[in-house]
């Protein structure tokens, strides 16, 4: 499962004065390396969830919404936290280089069981297609966050399976 390839700490590889100089230190999960041009302009990590792919973080707040960097007891700290709004949508919190990972779904428990969702999203998966839970909550007008712990019950029962990284939230029949 995903959790397994997430990273829970950032390890720092270092500053930079181009872009073009980080991705060869970027080789694991939680790697971060921050662009400084006479300021600090981009904190860069390897996505710790496992995706693979880079997230950029402005620090620059003269180019845009930005990010406070800061490093204190030798550590880094970000704020806010870390939403990505594509890919694999991970959301966390980086504090003292500890990642802590925001899910949804542990945030807010899980609902009880719905009998009649549980139908409704066990016959979408019956027709074998894999399913993105947004997009099954939008075709039968449900709230996402509901069809999404409907779909998390079918993989505990071991109806369904999800994708990891990129695929999360992408579930099809087992
Ligand atoms: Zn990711």
């Amino acid at each position: 499962m995903v959790e397994s390839q997430r990273a829970n700490e950032i390890q720092f590889k270092g500053v930079v004065e181009s872009r073009d100089d980080v991705k060869p230190l970027l080789i694991k999960p939680g790697d971060g390396v921050l662009v400084v041009r006479k300021i600090p302009r981009l904190f860069i990590l390897l996505c710790p969830s496992g995706c693979g792919e880079e997230v950029i973080l402005n620090l620059d707040p003269r180019v845009g919404p930005a990010w406070r960097f800061y490093k204190k007891r030798g550590k880094i700290t970000l704020y806010p936290s870390v939403i990505r709004e594509s890919g694999c949508y991970s959301h966390f919190i980086v504090w003292y280089e500890k990642i802590y990972w925001c899910d949804y779904e542990d945030l807010w428990g899980d609902n009880p069981d719905n009998v009649e969702l549980d139908k409704k999203t066990l016959e979408r998966l019956e027709e074998g297609k894999p399913l993105y839970y947004f997009d099954v909550a939008e075709n039968i007008s449900e709230l996402p966050w509901e069809v999404l712990l409907s779909f998390r019950r079918h993989v505990r029962t071991g109806k369904a399976i999800e994708g990891f990284g990129k695929n999360r939230g992408i579930f099809k029949k087992k």
